[in-house]
């Protein structure tokens, strides 16, 4: 392990960088942001990267890193918790006066930093975001998905999520101080970072493909995610199961009359035996659907209620890290 870093001198700005198997694109992230550093010289960084249980050579670079630059912090986990808890980890850690959380792949042009950090000194903002205004270089189902997926949260959730925002944002203490007071389990930051509210300055940028090393995502585990977040930031599901119910009483009352009083009217010749198997499919499709939506969110609330710590920490060059 490198040497303990004592937090001396006040840090300007912290960025927090979540790598998972980012030993291909982490040099070359580190050779951009000593660019962009030297643009800022008057301000102390610190670039706390933060080690996602990496299976290849992600620790022994961040280390490598550490030792040639007094700015290079670093954490690792003693597995994969996944890029929220990692975002997590390195904002609990951070020390600035402002920090960014920034991908490890270039994905997030660190060039932006100092505009972003021109306007949340001088134009009065909490927290200035970042947006992708296209999505060029990313598979057209996914992006059609993915913008799907951000209408309906608009509309079913109050946690207001911006269509194309990154997690790549500039934020000040007492923006971090209020993500941090959200200590859930369940971690869906696009949301979080909706919930806190604060005043935010949206900047827009061209989608840039990564740098090297290949993205996390799979089209499924996207889909999951995206599950995660509806069920994390709105109870609309629910409401629909129970709608659903409502509306299929209402429907039985109704086709209960309607049965009497054709009995009662027209006699009982024996009829209606595809009707009734429709009937019973639909009722039972409906109650599925309704326990899988309740499954869903008691099985959020039963891991929320575990209270299991959100990473582990292994290895780490932070006094006191946390
Ligand atoms: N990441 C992480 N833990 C994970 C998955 C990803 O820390 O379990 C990091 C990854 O190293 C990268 C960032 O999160 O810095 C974004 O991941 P990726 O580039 O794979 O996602 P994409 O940009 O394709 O959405
Ligand atoms: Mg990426």
């Amino acid at each position: 392990m490198g040497s303990i870093k004592s937090t001396g001198k006040a840090i300007d700005i912290s960025v927090v960088v979540p790598c998972y198997n980012e030993q291909g694109a982490l040099p070359f992230y580190y050779d951009k942001m000593k660019e962009v550093m030297a643009l800022l010289p008057e301000l102390s960084f610190e670039i706390i990267i933060v080690d996602d249980g990496s299976t290849d050579g992600t620790l022994e670079t961040a280390k490598q890193l550490a030792k040639s630059d007094d700015r290079i912090r670093y954490i690792s986990f003693s597995r994969n918790f996944g890029k929220e808890a990692a975002m997590y980890a390195g904002l609990k850690n951070a020390s600035g006066k402002y920090t960014a959380i920034m991908d490890a792949d270039l994905q997030d042009p660190p060039e932006m930093l100092p505009e972003m950090y021109r306007v949340i000194t001088e134009e009065g903002y909490d927290a200035v975001g970042t947006r992708r205004v296209t999505r060029k270089g990313e598979p057209p189902v996914r992006s059609f998905f993915a913008r799907k997926f951000y209408k309906i949260m608009s509309r079913i959730s109050k946690a207001n999520m911006v269509d194309g925002a990154r997690d790549y944002r500039l934020m000040n203490r007492k923006y971090v101080d209020a993500l941090l007071s959200l200590g859930e389990y369940n971690r869906f930051s696009k949301g979080l970072f909706g919930w806190v509210g604060f005043k935010v300055k949206w900047l827009e940028f061209e989608n840039v493909n990564r740098i090297a090393g290949e993205t996390k995502w799979s089209f499924g585990q996207l889909f999951l995610y995206s599950l995660d977040g509806i069920v994390a930031f709105s109870n609309v599901p629910l409401y629909m199961a129970s709608i659903a119910g409502i509306g299929s009483f209402i429907a039985a009352i109704a086709a209960m009359i309607f049965i009497i009083v054709r009995r009662l009217v027209f006699g009982d010749p024996v009829a209606g035996w595809a009707s009734t198997v429709v009937i019973i499919l639909f009722i039972g499709g409906i109650q599925l659907l309704s326990i899988g939506i309740l499954g869903l969110y008691l099985s959020k609330l039963y891991l929320e209620a575990k209270n299991r710590p959100i990473y582990l920490l292994d290895e780490t060059n932070i006094k006191d890290a946390r």
